[in-house]
């Protein structure tokens, strides 16, 4: 067999997708079968970006969504559209949150649906009925925003007017023109409470909640708008079987996926633009009437020989860390192990301590209390375990304020100081630690697989590691946008009209929702 990489079948096709990232994937299945001719380009020897599944420890067949692991922006509509194999399910436990009250260890449980047990917890925990019905207020608030910009998610963009009409002035007010933590102070009295609504603001997300970018407000609705729901689902087979099934799809209709194929270059043209593969790549040119960027807009820069401002390069927060675990841990509220673990379990995340940490990181220091979450797939969807002995788990953690240029100075320092911190914080309410039952793999080394933003620059290409390619923006067309061409209609426009964007960096397209994939398609098919 020779090892000459593979070559674009064509010289030219009606559109070039660069990525190959679920989006991209989503792109080429609409388009495909629209009868377009489709050629995805992408670097790594495999499709999915960051929704792929992979065994992480040497000798456990336990397939871990490395990256992204739960659904929620992805529409109903666009999945069934597409005729996609994939099954999402509910997690019965939303939230579970252990705190030390008084010397006592207890937990704050949010149920899905919530039920007398939450009721209770809140009661326990913050002492009276106050906090929880202000949290069923605040979420049948949130939950009308939803509902007025869920459904417009795959049309052209609507204008911000548009959705402002939907909801009250004071909701408005509270999440899209305050910075959100004046809503939370405003509207919750306990810490804990406040910390719970406050996380869904910082996924990814490096900011204070009273930060005037308002990044925070907008990192809150992404979390909060799925099926106008907001409900946070586990992929069945884990995040690689959403990008399998995309794969299928789109090459079922006759798209061409081309993988170990890295553009080096993108000349745009008015009519005809030319894509290059690096020389590693067989160093292949093709035309393209579209070209498609599921790529980053700061590395789309670059690969239209752009310069590259390193002060406009986004920066990525978060550290991931896969565990493989023989079984799970027992925690010293004495909650079921099986509840705490279904759902987002929040770490050294109260309100405080998730001001005091973004203000450490700020300044340079990996946070003393590492705010952070986990959450165990396998309670809901066993299938990933493989053959492995009874009582195997998986365990995902996703800590916030981790800067990239946290571990810039002394890589390996800050790692472990992280990874340590992140472990400290489980261990603290924990009655087995986690070094107790972290599964070995074939060597004996711990199942633990550590992510920071430069490890997801370097296996992705995600600038600075950012897990949404840049900042999210309004899921809407702010006031005086320009809104004439299709792809301005659908937030996909680039400076060059035959180059759109077509991934996380696209006007709605943070996180795995498909959202970008699909306006780059619409914007491609309004314009024939
Ligand atoms: C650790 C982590 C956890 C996350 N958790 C969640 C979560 O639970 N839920 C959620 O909804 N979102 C989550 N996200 C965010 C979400 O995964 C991303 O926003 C989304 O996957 C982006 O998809 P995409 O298709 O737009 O781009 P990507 O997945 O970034 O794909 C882009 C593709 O382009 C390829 N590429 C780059 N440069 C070139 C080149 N020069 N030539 C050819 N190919 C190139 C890359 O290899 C990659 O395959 C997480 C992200 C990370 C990193």
């Amino acid at each position: 067999m020779s090892d000459a990489p593979a070559r674009p079948r064509q010289a030219r096709y009606d559109v070039v997708v660069v990525g190959g990232g679920h989006n991209g994937l989503v792109a080429a299945a609409y388009l495909a079968r629209a009868g377009l001719e489709v050629l995805v380009l992408e670097q790594l020897d495999h499709v999915g970006g960051a929704a792929v599944s992979a065994a992480a420890f040497p000798g456990r067949p336990t397939r871990l969504s490395r990256y992204s692991y739960l659904v929620s922006l992805m529409p109903d509509r666009l999945m069934a559209e597409l005729d996609l194999d994939v099954r999402l399910a509910s997690r019965t436990t939303a939230s579970y949150t252990p705190v030390v009250r008084g010397g006592r260890h207890l937990g704050l449980l949010a149920e899905r649906p919530e039920g007398p047990a939450t009721r209770a917890s809140f009661e326990e925990v913050t002492g009276g009925p106050a906090d929880f019905e202000a949290w069923e207020r605040f979420y049948a608030d949130v939950a009308g925003l939803a509902a007025a910009v869920a459904p417009t998610l795959m049309e052209p963009l609507p204008t911000e007017q548009a959705v402002q009409e939907q909801v009250s002035a004071e909701v408005w007010r509270e999440l899209v023109l305050e910075p959100l933590g004046l809503a939370i102070e405003r509207r919750f009295a306990d810490d804990v409470v406040r910390g719970v609504v406050a996380t869904d603001a910082l996924i990814g997300t490096f900011a204070s909640l009273t930060s005037e970018s308002l990044v925070q407000n907008r990192c809150f609705l992404y979390h909060l708008i799925g099926n106008g729901t907001g409900e946070w689902r586990v992929p069945i087979g884990g995040m690689g079987a959403v990008t399998d099934a995309l794969a299928r799809v789109a090459a079922g209709a006759g798209a061409e996926l081309l993988t170990s194929a890295r553009v080096a270059r993108i000349h745009p043209g008015d009519d005809v633009s030319v894509v290059e593969l690096d020389a590693a790549s067989g160093g292949a040119s093709v035309e393209a009437r579209h070209v498609l960027s599921n790529v980053a807009p700061w590395v789309l820069r670059g690969l239209l020989g752009e310069e590259a401002d390193p002060a406009t390069k986004p920066e990525g927060s978060q550290l991931k860390i896969n565990f493989l675990l023989d079984r799970l841990p027992r925690l010293r509220s004495g909650v079921d192990p099986e509840v705490a673990f279904a759902g987002t379990l929040h770490l050294n995340e109260g309100y405080q301590q998730l001001e005091t940490a973004y203000a450490e990181a700020a300044a340079g220091r990996v946070p003393t209390e590492l705010p952070g979450e986990v959450y165990c797939h396998s309670l809901t969807d066993p299938s990933i375990l493989g053959d492995v002995p009874p009582g195997t788990h998986t365990l995902t953690y996703f800590g916030l304020h981790t800067p990239a240029s946290l571990f810039e100075a002394d890589p390996a320092g800050a790692r472990s100081a992280a990874i340590g911190r992140a472990i400290a914080a489980l261990d603290e309410h924990l009655l087995d630690p986690i070094g107790s039952v972290v599964a070995r793999d074939e060597r004996g080394d711990p199942c633990i697989e550590a992510k920071i933003p430069q490890d997801v620059e370097a296996d992705l290409g995600m600038p600075g590691g950012h897990i949404f390619h840049g900042d999210l923006d309004w899921p809407w067309a702010p006031p005086r946008s320009r809104l004439d061409t299709p792809a301005q209609a659908w937030g996909v426009q680039t400076d060059h009209p035959g180059v759109l964007l077509c991934g996380s960096g696209s006007r709605r397209g943070g996180a795995v929702s498909g959202l970008g994939g699909h306006s780059a398609a619409m914007a491609v098919l309004a314009s024939r």
